[in-house]
């Protein structure tokens, strides 16, 4: 028997398909990974496929020298699932496998982990008889001896809790062929915080209606019905209560012994997700995320590899587990930018899903508040079912928004970052003792740090963005490369002393809040705080415990948390992300104030939110005052059709990177030059809209200057075969510069 193998090497001078030869006594199938000769080395490789005899000269085919693990690590649909990824994204297959398997598997840098166990080796009545035999006065022995009388094998750590140094009687009794003592292969299991068993809640009219619609859809799925109304697009507004819609989906499908893959943007930002599912669903529950250690995600991803975890919590990547007999896959937040891959292969987490739904009789869920573009249209054309719960589940009201003309302020003589209204409702909510949110998407001090006589901004060395000043170390930073700087002294072009901060961040507010508010205790939730193990769940359980009043933070705080004693949520300055180079910034900053917004009055008491803005007029800020996610979408799609953006085209993007800027400007114009000479003369020149090379709008980071190719395609499956053409191109070039293709990409920095 002959084994086809890939390397693992992601080269696609070696992407192909190698024979080696199976030697008596090794069993393998496909998904095997496998240790084999290549060249003068020995590589891990992945067997694809098994065949009886091969045209090569036998002396010219080599042996498998051994198996990596007694089980297919890849199942068949996952082995299926990297061959269609290494097809639509032109990787090699050993690339695509990669994504399968936790990479510390690879180069075997993760090993099973073992503890010393002991157990007795007689039986009851034996045992019985050693103990009366033993010297009264051997007392270790004796209490070991009736410890392990219950048959059981116990770790040495429990059992040096009860005895005080047991291993040198251990060892004795080990010599007496009373006791046996071995290592037994032991699972890391990370951190969870079970929460206090709450009753199962009864499901509200719109619940049972999406859950109803669902459990069919599963059926449909299972009965190999893909595609037509085994998709969904759950449209669910803050607080309506999706969550319970997964968990009982996830009941369903655990109960027919089928497994649930959840999706959520990102672990830490939805720890308390990980801890509902866990306190209900128990071991069944697996998580998968980058927070683990390399040894917690190995040992979680066997657990789901051997079937005894049916239910996988994850990152992005988490679409990839190794989930037999798949039910269903859930997309919490699936308008969250997190789901894109910007490492190569550049997979949407959504487009992945939907592949392994289809190929494996699975059920697809979308689900959002504030749903993308992208998915709502598709839903509306009949793509995805369509289920809505326009009401919170505990049939409070959504909170009420109030918008703030920031521009008016300073006519008001008032001149602090938040207006009068937004300081009065701080004022009614901290002395009633509820909570308050407030949210402003940049952290640090402040935007920039800019000389009032010469107008000079403090720009990174390294990148062409102003620094900012951040408070807690009083250093400039960088927030492209993490660069930092010493807060200047005097202006480093006109010496004038004359600086000043511009702009406002997180450690800003804090500041505000402190000012107006001295007694009031605040807590602020951003990158630079969150930066250790656990930092982000102790600031939400401190939060939720009321160790302090108000809470400040990026768009960390937007999603998903569940605080009951909020009532105030002030968006500080809600143009940020209106401003950022991307035809999607409009979208994000709906999302961003619709979700933020959620936050408020979940529990008994109603909510308050003020959005403070200088662009009041701006129909993305119009409309979340309105929590009108119908109308927005009109004016968006409306809009996108007109200015042909996504989901009317697809955009695709050259990033060039290089030391040199001219060097990346002429490769950019000479890339430009190919595509237009590929497509001319062929069929498919009429699908590019738009091409155009130019310096890409942060022009260089990290030292790195950066120039692109921005193309516009008309959306056609013809334009599939154009952009697996165009990713040939991509790579390092002679001239020293990179390369790389972006599809859709989350940002046109
Ligand atoms: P969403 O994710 O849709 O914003 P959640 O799933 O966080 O909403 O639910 C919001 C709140 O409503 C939670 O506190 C949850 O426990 C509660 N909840 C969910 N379903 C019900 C129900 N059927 N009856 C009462 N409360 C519910
Ligand atoms: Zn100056
Ligand atoms: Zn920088």
């Amino acid at each position: 028997m002959f084994a086809q193998v890939i390397v693992d090497i992601a080269s696609s001078a070696v992407d192909r398909v190698y024979t080696y030869r199976i030697p008596e006594g090794i069993d393998l199938s496909p998904g095997f990974r496998v240790s084999v000769p290549f060249g003068s080395r020995t590589i891990e490789g992945y067997v694809i496929g098994l065949t009886e005899t091969s045209d090569l000269p036998a002396d010219r085919v080599k042996d498998v020298l051994g198996t990596l693990e007694d089980y297919p690590a890849l199942l068949p649909q996952c082995l299926a699932l990297a061959k269609d990824i290494q097809q639509r994204f032109g990787c090699p297959l050993s690339t695509a496998i990669r994504l399968m398997l936790p990479a510390q598997m690879r180069g075997s840098r993760v090993k099973v982990k073992t503890e010393p166990v002991a157990q007795l080796c007689l039986s009851s009545e034996q045992a019985q008889a050693y103990l009366d035999a033993l010297p009264k006065r051997q007392l270790r022995k004796r209490t070991l001896i009736t410890i392990l009388m219950d048959g059981e094998a116990h770790t040495l750590k429990d059992l040096r809790a009860m005895v005080r140094d047991p291993r040198p009687a251990l060892e004795e009794l080990s010599a007496d062929n009373a006791v046996r003592i071995f290592d037994r292969e032991t699972l890391r299991a990370p951190l969870f915080h079970p929460l206090a068993p709450s009753a199962v809640p009864t499901l509200t009219e719109e619940q049972r209606d999406a859950v109803d619609e669902l459990c069919s859809g599963l059926e449909r799925a299972q009965a190999g019905h893909a595609g037509r109304n085994t998709e969904f697009l759950l449209y669910g507004v803050t607080g309506s209560g999706k969550t319970e819609v997964y968990m009982r989906l996830a009941e369903q499908a655990l109960s027919q012994a089928l497994g649930v893959i959840l999706l959520v943007p990102e672990i830490a930002l939805t720890s308390q997700m990980v801890d509902w599912f866990q306190t209900r669903f128990g071991s069944a529950a697996a998580v998968l995320h980058s927070r683990l250690s390399a040894g917690e995600r190995f040992d979680e991803w066997r657990r789901i590899r051997k079937g005894e975890a049916r239910l996988v919590i994850g990152a992005r990547s988490a679409v990839f587990a190794p989930v037999d007999r798949l039910g269903a896959i859930i997309i919490d937040e699936e308008h969250e930018a997190t789901y894109f891959s910007e490492t190569f292969p550049q997979y949407d987490a959504r487009q992945i899903a939907h592949l392994r739904c289809a190929r494996e009789g699975a059920l697809l869920l979308l689900a959002s508040a504030t749903p993308s573009i992208a998915s709502f249209a598709m839903a509306r054309r009949g793509d995805y079912a369509l289920l809505t719960m326009s009401r919170r589940a505990n049939g409070r009201p959504l909170p009420d928004i109030t918008l703030v003309d920031m521009r008016r302020e300073l006519s008001l003589g008032n001149r602090s970052i938040f207006s009068l209204t937004l300081q009065k409702a701080l004022k009614e909510t901290l002395s009633s003792g509820q909570q308050a949110i407030l949210f402003i998407n940049r952290r640090g001090y402040s935007s920039s740090v800019s000389c009032l006589a010469c107008g000079n901004t403090v720009k990174c060395r390294q990148c062409d963005v102003s620094m900012a000043y951040h408070r807690f170390d009083q250093r400039l930073h960088c927030h492209y490369c993490g660069a930092s700087a010493p807060f200047p002294k005097v202006c480093p072009v006109c010496g004038s002393n004359a600086i000043k901060t511009i702009g406002v961040g997180t450690e800003r507010v804090e500041e505000e809040v402190k000012r107006l508010f001295p007694n009031v205790r605040t807590l602020r939730m951003d990158m630079d705080t969150t930066r250790a193990h656990n930092a982000h769940s102790e600031i939400v359980n401190a939060f939720r415990s009321r160790e302090a009043q108000v809470l400040i933070g990026t768009q960390m705080i937007a999603k998903g948390l569940d605080f009951p004693q909020v009532t105030l949520v002030g968006a500080v300055l809600s143009d940020l992300s209106l401003n950022m180079p991307d035809y999607r910034a409009a979208e994000r900053t709906f999302q961003l104030l619709v979700q933020v917004a959620g936050r408020a009055g979940r529990a008994q008491m109603p909510g308050q939110v003020v959005i403070q803005t200088y662009q009041p007029e701006h129909y993305a800020i119009a409309a979340s005052v309105s929590q009108d996610y119908r109308a927005y979408f009109e004016g968006e799609f409306a809009r996108r059709r007109a200015d042909l953006y996504p989901p009317f085209t697809l955009i695709a993007r050259y990033l060039i990177e290089s030391p040199s800027g001219t060097v990346s400007l002429d490769t950019a114009l000479a890339l430009k030059e190919k595509v237009v000479q590929y497509l001319n003369g062929s069929s498919l020149k009429k699908r590019l809209l738009l091409i155009r090379a130019d310096e890409s709008p942060i022009a260089f980071i990290e030292g790195r200057y950066r120039a692109q190719v921005l193309m516009k395609l008309l959306n056609h499956p013809d334009s599939d075969q154009i952009l697996s053409h165009l990713q040939a191109w991509t790579g390092a070039t002679d001239q020293g510069a990179r390369i790389t293709l972006e599809i859709n990409p989350a940002s046109l920095a």
